[in-house]
């Protein structure tokens, strides 16, 4: 970008306020590392912000893991019922179906999203003549969850887009059981439930056997790690377990809950947070993912066409409108190729605002940019802590989540900005995880079922 200071100074000026330095990152790193502490350790962990929870997952696949498996992923826009078949070291066979999750069933009765769920389960079954089979089944359920063992998870609070009346506090295991016996006209086995960067970390690691850490960044953001279970004090069997290690579901998008991260935080961000279904949570998490990266470039465009500093005084009903600014269209402005505009002239197109200018499009990108470079930084400091943590000199990072599946700077803004608070030190390697929440899920149902 030629500096876009002189190009764009009004864009400039509230850009800057997104901004981070390397002070502000290490701070960062910093703070993240005191909050995961706390959430580790018993005394501190009911006050905890960042709650680093056991998921009770204390192996990692060895690549002899076979069968057939099911499992549910319930945790973004869509649901889906996967069918895994671990057929060698290699081959992992996945058919599945996808449904949509309403609004009406992200937000009305617990009762009826978990009926609904179990609809879904029931008829892929009949599809499958897996009806009897009593199938051994891993759900990947994409929430804050206090466990007490590997199928039993208490929900603590909904994030994202959900608000389901009736399940926070509840056992989801539990819940999802019901709903199977309600019905009566098919037998699965649930063995396990499991968070998605826990799916994330299982699936890398049965290709890359150093994978050490799991990260989503898509319409939420989390990360899972390996700790040495004599550090995972909330877990029951923290000095007696003879297995040395233990997944740890850190929860990091509520890293900030507490102010600490009010030093970075901008009007826009207080924003967001105001508007959203769960105001003053989830704070990290609303400054790194999908589920809020567009609607903040938005905010910022409101502001320049107020003071008609882009598009010329032009303006639409959709662009006015909450969530229309989708974080889908960040990844297809960035993907323009340089000194072209096309994507970002469509964007705009469909937001019902037509123009070719040049400047007003590139100062739009620089603006995309700042939102998604932000993101990138807040979530490499979260991976350096975690790195920090196990004190690893080389590992393999398993990542999914549409925001660094699809953007297409954001692996090598990761990567950079990781190299450069870590001065070189570690040798890292961030990998694509192919469907954790199907993958994973299926190998832990395998190390359950054994
Ligand atoms: C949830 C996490 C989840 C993440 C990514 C967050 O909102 O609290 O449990 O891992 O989204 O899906
Ligand atoms: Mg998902």
């Amino acid at each position: 970008m030629s500096d876009p200071k002189q190009k764009y100074p009004e864009a400039y000026e509230i850009c800057e306020k997104f901004m981070l330095n390397k002070q502000h990152m290490d701070e960062i790193v910093n703070r993240l590392t005191k909050e995961i502490n706390m959430g580790l350790t018993r005394d501190t962990h009911p006050r905890a912000t960042v709650k680093c929870f056991v998921t009770y997952v204390q192996e990692l696949p060895t690549g002899n893991e076979r069968g057939k498996y099911l499992a549910l992923d319930l945790g973004g826009t869509n649901f889906r019922v996967l069918l895994v078949n671990l057929i060698n070291d290699r081959d992992i066979d996945i058919t599945g179906k996808t449904y949509a999750i309403s609004k009406e069933l992200q937000e009305g009765s617990g009762i009826k999203l978990f009926d609904f769920i179990a609809r879904c389960l029931a008829e892929f079954c009949k599809e499958h003549k897996m009806e009897q089979s009593n199938t051994p089944l891993g759900f990947t359920f994409s929430f804050p969850c206090k466990q007490v063992g590997i199928d039993n998870g208490t929900l603590v609070a909904w994030t994202k887009g959900f608000k389901a009346e009736g399940v926070v506090n509840q056992n989801v295991v539990e819940l999802l059981r019901d709903a199977i016996k309600r019905r009566g006209d098919f037998k699965v086995n649930v063995v396990a439930i499991l968070n998605d960067t826990t799916g994330t970390l299982m699936s890398c690691a049965f290709n890359h056997r150093n994978c050490k850490i799991g990260m989503i960044v898509g319409t939420g953001s989390n990360a899972c790690y390996v700790e040495k279970t004599a550090n995972t004090q909330t877990f029951d069997g923290y000095l007696s377990s003879t297995k040395p290690n233990m997944i740890i579901n850190c929860e990091w998008g509520a890293f900030g809950d507490n102010g600490v991260l009010d030093f970075i935080r901008t009007s826009y961000d207080h924003e967001v947070d105001k508007q959203s279904i769960n105001p003053k949570k989830q704070i990290f998490e609303k400054c790194i993912s999908g589920m809020y990266m567009g609607e903040l470039v938005r905010l910022v465009l409101l502001e320049l066409m107020e003071k008609e500093a882009i598009f010329k005084g032009q303006t639409s009903q959709s662009i006015l409108i909450k969530g229309k600014f989708d974080t889908s269209f960040i990844t297809e402005i960035e993907s323009d190729q340089p000194g072209s505009h096309r994507n970002a002239a469509l964007v705009m197109d469909r937001l019902g605002i037509r123009t070719n200018n040049e400047k007003d499009l590139g100062c739009l990108r620089f603006i995309c940019e700042t939102i998604s470079t932000r993101s990138a930084r807040l979530a490499a400091c979260g991976l350096v802590c975690l790195i920090n943590k196990m004190n690893v000199k080389d590992l393999t990072v398993g990542i999914d989540g549409s925001v660094y599946r699809y953007h297409p700077n954001y692996h090598r803004l990761l990567t950079e900005n990781m190299n450069m608070l870590l001065k070189g030190s570690v040798k890292f390697e961030l990998v694509l995880s192919e469907d954790g929440s199907g993958r994973g899920a299926a190998l832990i149902a395998a190390v359950c079922a054994k």
